[in-house]
């Protein structure tokens, strides 16, 4: 099993939208300390390209035509030699923009047209249904209202090849989804490997490093705050209790690291292999 990262391109966001509750000043001091602007956080969207040998799955698509500065999916499966017909599998882990975008091309088709496109049963019926409740939010109201015309469009392309799933389930052989609802209600980590080697794709369960540094600090983009931080606490003590690598959509790219539990109750980020 070979597992590849994806640059898809990246977007910045305003801090409070990505810290919402953070204090003012221990924010501020977070991102000295990080040296990075206090205003703005530069976010890396990356997908994961996993190579089974039986199957080709792709972890996210990224923005496709939703962003300006994102949207390369599809030349950097190129530079991996990959062509959009080789993917049979997509796994979407939520129908956030930056994930669902570039699963649909700009003539409004399935992007990847021999795939079957995974995601959770929730998540589908949440976007699909009567309007979605977005007030949990808490982001200007043109970007809740972009989220959702984003995912109804994409959703509606992809509706022949979607699979929904429930609970934990077996994608293809080495490779799972684990529901880890609070982002949105169908969000989901992937699991990936087996024996010693594992790799945790924990999604937008945590979308910057000092979401792991405070686990208390939430993010603007979680529909359901509590529900988002029981999600991360348990995607990180697993990933702790059994050694696994971890990955993160919007970490800094590769996107990979391990992460350790620190004294004072969060935990560490160490990327690289
Ligand atoms: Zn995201």
């Amino acid at each position: 099993m070979q597992c590849t990262v994806l640059a898809d391109g990246y977007c910045s966001y305003p801090a409070e939208w990505f810290f919402p509750n953070a204090g003012h000043e221990s924010l501020a001091r977070a991102l000295d300390e990080r040296r990075q602007p206090r205003e703005s956080v530069l976010s890396p969207y990356t997908c994961l390209l996993i190579e089974t040998g039986r199957h080709t799955i792709l972890v996210d698509t990224g923005a496709g035509d939703s962003s300006r500065t994102a949207g390369a999916i599809v030349a950097r499966l190129e530079m991996a030699g990959i062509r959009p017909r080789d993917v049979d599998t997509v796994i979407l882990t939520h129908a956030h923009p930056d994930h669902i975008g570039g699963a649909v091309d700009a003539r409004g088709r399935p992007a990847f047209p021999n795939a079957r496109y995974v995601l959770s049963e929730l998540e589908w019926e949440f976007w699909t249904g009567t309007r979605p409740g977005l007030r949990g939010l808490r982001v200007p109201e043109d970007v809740r209202n972009q989220m959702e015309s984003t995912a109804r469009r994409c959703l509606d392309a992809l509706r022949f090849q979607l699979e929904p799933v429930a609970g934990e389930v077996q994608i293809a052989p080495g490779v799972r989804a684990l529901p880890a609802p609070g982002h949105t209600p169908g969000h989901l980590a992937i699991l990936i490997g087996g024996g010693g080697r594992k790799l945790l794709h924990i999604g937008d369960a945590a979308v910057h490093p000092l979401h792991l540094e405070h686990p208390d600090w939430e993010n603007g983009f979680d529909l359901d705050a509590r529900r988002a931080t029981v999600a991360r606490r348990d995607l990180l003590e697993r990933a702790t209790a059994e050694d696994m690598r971890l990955m993160a959509f919007h970490f800094p790219f590769p996107s990979v690291g391990r992460v350790a539990a620190r004294r004072d109750g969060g935990w560490s980020w160490s990327p690289g292999w």
